[in-house]
């Protein structure tokens, strides 16, 4: 308590009634936030249980977790502090029957929700190709985001995708509902819909929850929103944070108004400002604030920081993508060598992450260990997907989707037109499909093969499933493996032995990967991993154990948020880059743009590097790049040209220089 400053330790104080904390970067929001619960556990002596910390990434619930973990000890334990969805799920798994669903429900991901809504399409008759399926999903996740059910939806009716869309949505929410499965955004939308609908069930949740903190709620949208205002409305208590200088996903639905209307909602509610910053120096402070200054519309905030001018912002121009990588990882090596500092000082910030590229193998090469947070993550390879999906239907035989996956992997000769029959059988005769797989002996259309294998994967499974114990559930997930010879597929169907090796140590990854679930979860249940599996969102890559704690970080700025490194280079700020190209045509004041600029150069504490090229590779060929024109809203004085670094300014570069290449040649 002692090292917070007078506007923070009232915060923590107010515990009762309505806070907001309004309040520029690394001003100390999370930290208040850590501390207000400590607070309240230890001081106030308020149970575990009622209280609830909502933030907005996995990677931040776990860090806030271990701190308060670490202040308050053991009357910390069975403390909710989670992302929306992980809440979510919560009340989901206790209460989802009143919705009609099963409480073992599956959450599907992206890949199988484009698998129903492909049959919902193929069913109402609306042609994949008039009418892009990844365009309906995001269509209807904005609707789930603003709560809107398929009886709710007005389509405009000179809008063609949105009249498919009022078409498909019902029916792909029926099938869902006859997998017992919900995708991503049911995942609020039914918990909104849950507390509304049953008066008993909000009551439970309402008198668990009485002390409500909110990081980042500048991000939230309606449906979140809504969800937040239920749990709140009988105690009150509540406590957000943010900054609105730092929303960043008004394109997939946020609302700022959210965090700036909080006031009008709960009217006598306190509002605290904090206005230093403990994150920053000077001169990465002063650049962040000039730049966020040229949007139009917001609330102004003076930031300011005791931490002294510090060093100016190096800025790298290169010829093209691949030299500012490598530049970017000399820096880094410079740096690295010269304050002997762990990797995990060190981030590359991208606006998008197929960026990632130049500076992974760059990095590779030069052996800094390094982790990709987003991207092609390792729950979303095929070979992982297709492990996984046993895993579901063991889990819940319903689940059709994972069924699908692994009906004919390894292969069994179970074609498509076999599946098509079985498909259209089962929905004809209203029999889930893994029943109907039992009774293909009654369907007409296959043939005598088909059934039989049909037949033969329809026992083992059910064998499998009635099989399954609830303890060594790593060992007999091995065993199942091995019964389906999944390595003889993988070498059988790749003829790189290379690359059949690489996914048989990924398959080899999920049954560790569930082994260590198991060891250290009291009475873990494959529910409970699935589950895990399912809500690891953009930063599973984190987990990668490798190389644990002491690795670079690759992100890109939005999955950057709230978090801080001592070295940050944030590369590739271009016209059409950053601001992205897509948003310079929505918005040609580019006003998201430039607050996502803002929490990237807020991200660094000690050093900030800001690079661009002058030209880069579009399907192979060179374009020419213009500099961000967020870059021209830094003051000069404030940046240095990194290419002058070998002059150095205390003469002492060279030579670091060189007697890090020595090093690293071993001599
Ligand atoms: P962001 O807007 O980026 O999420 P924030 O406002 O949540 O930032 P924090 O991450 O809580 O800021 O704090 C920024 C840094 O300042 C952290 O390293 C934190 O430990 C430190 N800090 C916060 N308050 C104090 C304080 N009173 N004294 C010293 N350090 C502090
Ligand atoms: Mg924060």
């Amino acid at each position: 308590m002692k090292r917070l400053n007078t506007p923070q330790q009232q915060a923590v104080n107010h515990t009762e009634g309505a806070l907001l904390l309004l309040a520029g970067a690394g001003s100390g929001k999370t930290q208040v936030i850590t501390t207000r619960i400590v607070h309240l556990l230890k001081d106030k002596r308020i149970s575990a249980d009622n209280i609830l910390a909502v933030t907005f990434t996995n990677k931040a619930a776990r860090e806030m977790k271990e701190r308060v973990g670490t202040m308050a000890g053991r009357m910390a334990d069975g403390i909710i502090i989670s992302t929306f969805h992980s809440l979510g799920v919560r009340i989901l798994r206790r209460d989802i029957r009143a919705l009609g669903f099963k409480p073992n429900f599956s959450i599907y991901s992206s890949s199988d929700q484009a698998g129903v809504l492909r049959q919902a399409m193929r069913e109402r008759d609306i042609d994949p190709k008039q009418c892009d399926p990844d365009l309906m999903l995001w269509k209807i996740s904005g609707l789930k985001n603003r709560l809107i059910s398929p009886a709710e939806f007005k389509p405009a009716h000179d809008d063609k995708l949105e009249l498919a869309t009022a078409a498909v949505y019902p029916r792909y929410q029926e099938l869902l509902k006859g997998f017992n499965a919900i995708d991503f955004d049911d995942i609020i939308m039914l918990s909104v819909r849950l507390l509304q609908s049953n008066t008993a069930i909000l009551g439970h949740w309402q008198e668990r929850f009485r002390y409500i903190m909110v990081d980042e709620y500048q991000d939230t949208n309606a449906s979140q929103y809504l969800l937040i205002s239920l749990l709140a409305q009988k105690h009150g208590n509540i406590c957000v944070v943010g900054d609105d200088d730092q929303s960043i996903y008004g394109w997939r639905g946020a609302e700022v108004q959210n965090i700036l209307n909080f006031g009008d909602d709960y009217p006598g509610c306190r509002v605290i400002k904090l206005e230093q910053n403990y994150r920053s120096t000077s001169s990465i402070l002063d650049a962040a604030n000039s730049v966020i200054r040229n949007n139009p519309i917001r609330t102004d905030k003076a930031l300011w920081t005791a931490g002294g001018q510090g060093r100016g912002i190096d800025l790298i121009v290169a010829a093209d993508e691949e030299e500012e990588a490598a530049r970017v990882a000399d820096s880094m090596m410079l740096e690295q060598f010269r304050g002997k500092l762990p990797w995990s000082d060190f981030a590359v910030l991208y606006r998008s992450n197929a960026q990632s590229r130049a500076f992974e193998e760059k990095l590779r090469l030069e052996r800094i260990p390094y982790i990709v947070v987003g991207g092609q993550q390792f729950y979303e390879r095929k070979e992982v997907k297709d492990a996984v999906a046993y895993l579901r239907v063991i889990d819940n035989p319903g689940d059709e989707a994972s069924l699908l996956r692994i009906i004919n992997f390894p292969r069994r000769g179970i074609g498509d037109n076999t599946l098509l029959h079985l498909n259209q059988w089962s929905l004809a005769h209203n029999v889930p499909l893994f029943e109907a797989l039992g009774r293909v002996a009654e369907i007409a259309d296959i043939s005598e093969s088909s059934k039989k294998a049909v037949g033969a994967f329809h026992r083992m499974m059910t064998e499998v499933i009635a099989g399954f114990g609830r303890t060594d559930l790593g060992a007999q997930v091995n065993a199942l493996f091995n019964r389906l010879r999944i390595e003889d597929e993988l070498y059988r169907t790749l003829n790189d032995a290379s690359q059949a090796r690489k996914r048989i140590e990924n398959i080899e990854q999920v049954v560790n990967s569930l082994a260590i679930f198991e060891a250290q979860t009291p009475r873990a249940t494959l529910s409970a991993f699935l589950e895990r599996i399912s809500l690891m969102d953009e930063e599973k890559s984190e987990d990668d154990k490798e190389h644990g704690h002491n690795a670079v970080t690759l992100m890109s700025l939005h999955s950057s948020k709230g978090l801080e490194f001592n070295h940050v280079y944030l590369v590739g700020l271009e016209e059409e880059l950053l601001p992205h190209k897509r948003s310079i045509e929505e918005d040609p004041s580019c006003a998201e743009e430039r607050r996502l600029c803002y929490v990237g150069i807020t991200r660094a504490r000690q050093h900030l590097t800001i690079s661009r090229c002058r030209t880069r590779r579009k399907y192979g060929t060179i374009e020419e790049r213009k500099p961000s024109r967020f870059l021209a809203e830094i003051p000069e004085h404030l940046l240095i040209d990194a290419s002058t670094n070998g002059e150095a300014k205390d003469g002492e570069t060279v030579d670091m220089a060189a007697a890090f290449f020595a090093q690293m040649l071993g001599e």
